[in-house]
């Protein structure tokens, strides 16, 4: 309820005083006002001059899985706060315990729930629980955790060490040791791996990694940590055969499969989880945006009954547990908002609209691809999905970075907020990428398609 005054008085506190996260921050001082979002309903949200956009990426990172505005979702994490707000993780809470048994219904193989705040969070602790079976099973030797180009876990030092982002790793180092990098899986790019081959690049490509477990020397390797469809790395949606190969050589050298699904968990791509399109056992599975859908913090990090067993199989060892506290972790109002989150997914049938509505979308891109030579591919699972735009389609050298932000900018003048990513390389985020929330219908899905085609016409002719 502010009137136009106090916002305008908003709008100078947050340029003053406010150092947001992941942008350039001078044409806050040269150009037009910061933007504050006051409003959201659905799909849809309102700035501080009262206009409204579409919201084509979930609250610009993959988060708001049941849209903006949900009394029920506020209702839930009100009556767990007054009920009871914090009491730490190292006793339970009503929340907590009925979420995690609610959840683990979802997840066939995983019976552990450890709850943290963010995503990075939750994969520190995956990889922490890694690190501590090495020094308890392995003599410490099977330390090293596998990571892939162009995947991301996080935002934190020990993240970034298994972060496969230039763009984002370039000058916070140095890192962590004990952490490898393996090759990405995206077969429109296969052109860039020498070797690839035409047929069955999916093998190939999960081959890739078995030769550095190899290399490496597999007593050396205790984890490998994938997204099941990559999400900043520019939406990788991987290959056939790819994941059950990748299973496979886990098996072969006893490497725990960490499963990220900090973006794909909880409906983005029409199944619970990511992983599920594909048939594999993770060992380890990690959760953030989508859990609570931005309504509350909270993460989880889901084990198998072996993984926790590693941790309770000497009750007179006195460091044979896992020494690991978040504070706010699991406090009350996370899992009550992650219940009823669920809850909405179930009811409103959204995994089921996820699927139609991507698919729906999936074919509208492919239209796009017809009429503009500037996007090389489209890809996607579910409403998770993304364009990438090429200088050409023939040397698929990616479009210039300046002209896809043109893209992004010239939707949002038209009120649509869209995204650009890839963050391999700097300067080569060349995907536009769309996550609307779970609920959205064809008429959304055509308007975001046509504030695109719009730009794309506008940018490049
Ligand atoms: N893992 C993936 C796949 C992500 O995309 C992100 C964030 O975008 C993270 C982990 C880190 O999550 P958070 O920002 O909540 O720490």
């Amino acid at each position: 309820n502010f009137n136009e005054n106090d916002l305008s008085r908003v709008v100078e506190a947050d340029r003053a005083n406010v150092w947001h996260h992941l942008i350039q921050h001078q044409p806050f001082f040269t150009g037009a006002d910061p933007k504050i979002i006051i409003e959201g309903k659905g799909l849809r949200v309102w700035d501080q001059k009262g206009i409204e956009h579409v919201d084509a990426v979930s609250g610009g990172v993959w988060t708001v899985n049941v849209g903006y505005g949900r009394e029920s979702m506020g209702d839930a994490v009100r009556d767990a706060i007054v009920k009871m707000n914090f009491f730490g993780g190292t006793v339970g809470s009503i929340p907590g315990a009925l979420f995690a048994e609610k959840l683990l219904t979802k997840m066939p193989g995983l019976s552990r729930i450890y709850y943290a705040n963010s995503g990075s969070e939750a994969n520190e602790k995956a990889f922490k629980m890694v690190r501590q079976i090495a020094h308890k099973r392995y003599g410490g030797r099977k330390h090293k955790i596998l990571y892939r180009d162009r995947d991301y876990h996080g935002t934190t030092i020990a993240c970034l060490s298994a972060g496969g982002q230039d763009e984002r790793n370039a000058q916070y180092g140095p890192y962590t040791p004990g952490f490898v990098r393996v090759p990405h899986c995206l077969e429109y790019r296969k052109h860039e791996q020498e070797g690839a081959p035409d047929q069955n690049y999916g093998e190939w490509a999960a081959n890739q990694i078995e030769e550095i477990i190899l290399r490496e020397g597999p007593d050396t390797v205790g984890a490998l940590c994938l997204e099941p469809v990559t999400a900043g790395g520019g939406v990788i949606v991987p290959p056939e055969g790819y994941w059950p190969r990748v299973q496979e050589i886990c098996r072969k050298y006893d490497i725990l499969l960490h499963i990220d699904e900090v973006v794909c968990g909880v409906g983005r791509t029409g199944t619970w989880f990511g992983y599920q399109h594909y048939g594999i056992e993770p060992d380890m599975v990690t959760m953030a945006k989508g859990v609570a859908s931005g309504y509350a913090a909270i993460s989880c990090l889901a084990t198998t009954e072996a993984v926790f067993d590693m941790f309770k199989d000497d009750a007179s060892d006195h460091m044979n547990y896992f020494r690991d506290i978040s504070t706010f972790g699991g406090c009350t109002a996370g899992p009550a908002a992650a219940l009823e989150n669920m809850r909405i997914i179930e009811d409103e049938n959204l995994l089921e609209n996820t699927v139609e509505m991507g698919g729906y979308m999936l074919g509208k891109l492919g239209e796009l691809k017809d009429k503009h030579d500037v996007i090389g591919d489209v890809r996607g699972k579910g409403l998770f999905l993304g364009a990438e735009l090429v200088k050409d389609r023939d040397s698929r050298d990616p479009a210039e970075e300046a002209k896809v932000q043109a893209v992004v900018k010239d939707c949002m003048a038209q009120a649509v907020v869209i995204g650009a990513t890839n963050r391999s390389l700097p300067g080569k985020n060349n995907t536009l990428c769309f996550s609307p929330a779970l609920i959205a219908t064809k008429d959304d899905i055509d308007h975001i398609c046509a504030a695109v085609d719009g730009a794309l016409t506008r940018v490049f002719g």
